[in-house]
């Protein structure tokens, strides 16, 4: 089982004719509402992979669509627990050129109650994964809760922030980060990506692929499938969510990274985020070039 403590957004996309200025009031042609939060988006794409997770997050009274948004895509929600503030909400303004301006309101993302934490984390096993990243609170606790228990403890260090990573690092296994957020930890810790104290790292690529450091070892390089990108959001969340799933089912690590090469490659050809993330018959049958 993978357990995630992970945020939980809804993605309110405002289309518009041009992009508000300062005391203006504009009324838009269109919105859409959309499943979104890096939290959201990993346990969506660990369970489109087959696992079984188990979302643990708040959401406010208004967020009942979300859980039952993530029952549908096959993610355990009874750890979701609904608090007195609004669900978490992204408010994204898009103008006809595509430019965009966005309002992100953490909201019930930043309250959860660790004793909360604390219950659905005692329905853990040995060996289950547990993956955190920078959108909620309670992450050194819940790593520490991990650590103790004997999880496989993960952090996806996104949003990045410097303080954030070196809170959790001493009880992590595993490490994953974008080759932009390697750079800012490095730049800001001085520890590049090879010297971190933590078993397993994956420094994702874009398209250049993703290198994988275990301790110890040289660093193995992955080339990312060519592919005609059209949206690369929630890449590195299926990325992540996809390696997860592969580790949960035993895979080594290098075959778990391969599929989600391949989940993520399939993932940048399509519009949208959670809603779009492929499973694992599309991401098998997948051809490229
Ligand atoms: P993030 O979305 O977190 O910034 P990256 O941009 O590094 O992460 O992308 C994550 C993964 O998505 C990459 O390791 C790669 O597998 C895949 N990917 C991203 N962009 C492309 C692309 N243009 N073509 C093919 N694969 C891509």
């Amino acid at each position: 089982t993978i357990w995630n403590l992970g945020s939980i957004n809804a993605d309110m996309v405002y289309d518009l004719p041009h992009l508000p200025a300062p005391g203006e009031t504009l009324a838009a042609h269109g919105l859409d509402r959309f499943l979104g939060g890096k939290g959201a988006n990993m346990s969506v794409a660990a369970a489109r992979a087959g696992s079984r997770v188990s979302h643990i997050g708040a959401v406010g009274h208004d967020g009942r669509w979300a859980k039952d948004r993530l029952t549908e895509y096959g993610v355990d929600t009874r750890y979701i627990s609904e608090v007195d503030l609004p669900t978490g909400h992204a408010i994204i303004a898009v103008d006809a050129e595509g430019e965009n301006l966005i309002i992100l309101y953490p909201g019930a993302n930043h309250a959860l109650d660790v004793s909360h934490l604390g219950q659905a984390l005692s329905s853990a096993s040995t060996g289950d994964l547990l993956i955190l990243q920078n959108e909620t609170n309670a992450q050194v606790e819940a790593a520490q809760f991990g650590r103790k228990l004997g999880l496989t403890v993960c952090y996806a260090a996104a949003p990045f922030q410097a303080q954030a990573v070196q809170a959790v690092l001493p009880y992590l296994d595993f490490l994953i980060l974008n080759e932009i957020e390697a750079e800012q930890l490095r730049q800001e810790t001085g520890m590049g990506a090879a010297d971190l104290p933590v078993r397993h790292v994956i420094v994702t690529l874009g398209a250049k692929g993703a290198r994988y450091l275990q301790q110890g070892n040289d660093p193995v390089e992955f080339s990312a499938h060519k592919v005609q990108a059209v949206d690369t959001t929630g890449a590195g969340d299926t990325f992540t969510g996809y390696v997860l799933a592969g580790m949960d089912r035993g895979m080594p690590m290098e075959q778990a990274i391969l599929q989600a090469n391949r989940a993520a490659a399939l993932m940048v050809t399509r519009h949208g985020t959670a809603d779009v993330i492929p499973d694992l018959r599309e991401v098998r049958d997948a051809t490229f070039d």
